[in-house]
């Protein structure tokens, strides 16, 4: 039996919300059935962040509603603070993801407050969620934003990264994100401290976060399989571009990802074509925005399915 590997969309939070041209909420709708119908069964639907700082997501409540609906989809939410904590707890999400930087500066750009404050956020977070009654209650991840680099403060100190991992362990954390903000991650530096972390902090799952930013993405993800890593975070057509940066490739593209860990082997459930197909749904919506990806333009390769049946059937 092949393993399973998790690919969770992310594109309707990380990708949206650096695209100014607000998208439809019916077309957001349109896009989560798209990639459920696919075979997608993680994603990060929105993020609960005030209205008002990101137009983009303000209608997080009602696309929430709707990824609820889907039976066996598992809603996941990103979750700034505390307020958007008890938004997503009154949903009734499944997962929550809170965001802190591992370098101090980013943190501090971002939610100005120091990591160190930021830790204590979370520990807030974890207990508000312990309130919940057991089933339903969600799970609390903490990402560790700028893990593999930042681009105020330049490298970040691995021994860091490790700390700040354990301590978020220990506040309550149901899962680490490890993530590569900017894109300044390579291969080696992504195994050694996935290697560490995840010793650090078992059996807490650990998770990656890539962006393709200079191309080492999915050689990346390649290398926190290789340490034991099985959920990764992607973006159809890799949106998500850094903003200031124009034709900057920003997420590791899904169907690029599903590609990948299929013809390794690994089991992801999802069916390619449906996923590469919901490109095309994308971009009706956004015809601006650039959609990147070598699986889409290359095609499968020849008899590519059959001979996942017949790895299936031995
Ligand atoms: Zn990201």
């Amino acid at each position: 039996m092949s393993e399973r590997a998790c690919v969770r969309e992310v594109g309707l939070r990380d990708g949206l919300q650096s695209i100014a041209e607000i998208l439809p909420t019916e077309q957001k709708l349109a896009w989560l059935d798209a990639e459920y119908a696919a075979g997608v069964r993680e994603i990060e639907v929105t993020s609960f962040v005030p209205p008002k700082l990101l137009p983009q997501l303000a209608d997080a409540e009602a696309v929430v509603r709707h990824a609820l609906s889907l039976p066996g989809l598992t809603v996941s939410t990103l979750i700034p603070n505390l307020k958007g904590a008890e938004r997503g707890l009154a949903l009734g999400v499944h997962e929550m993801n809170f965001v802190l930087s591992v370098s101090e500066g980013h943190n501090r750009s971002n939610v100005r407050r120091s990591t160190a404050e930021s830790i204590e956020d979370f520990r807030r977070v974890v207990a508000l969620c312990r309130t919940a009654p057991e089933g339903p209650r969600p799970r609390v991840a903490c990402g560790l934003a700028t893990a593999f680099g930042c681009t105020i403060e330049g490298a970040v100190d691995e021994e860091r990264v490790r700390r700040i991992a354990v301590d978020v362990a220990e506040a309550g954390a149901g899962a680490i994100i490890l993530a590569d903000t900017v894109g300044y991650g390579q291969p080696a530096a992504v195994e050694r401290v996935f290697r560490r972390v995840m010793a650090d902090v078992a059996p807490l799952p650990v998770a990656g976060h890539f962006h393709d930013t200079r191309g080492l993405g999915l050689a990346n993800v390649l290398a926190a399989l290789n340490a034991g890593a099985r959920s990764f975070d992607a973006s159809l057509g890799g949106l998500g571009g850094c903003p200031y940066a124009p034709g900057a490739t920003g997420n590791i593209v899904t169907e690029d990802l599903a590609f990948m860990l299929e013809a390794m082997g690994f089991e992801t459930g999802i069916d390619l074509d449906r996923l590469i197909a919901v490109r095309e749904l994308v971009h009706q919506a956004l015809p601006d925005v650039v959609q990147h990806g070598a699986i889409a333009k290359a095609g499968l390769p020849k008899n590519f399915r059959l001979s996942r049946l017949a790895e299936a059937a031995e």
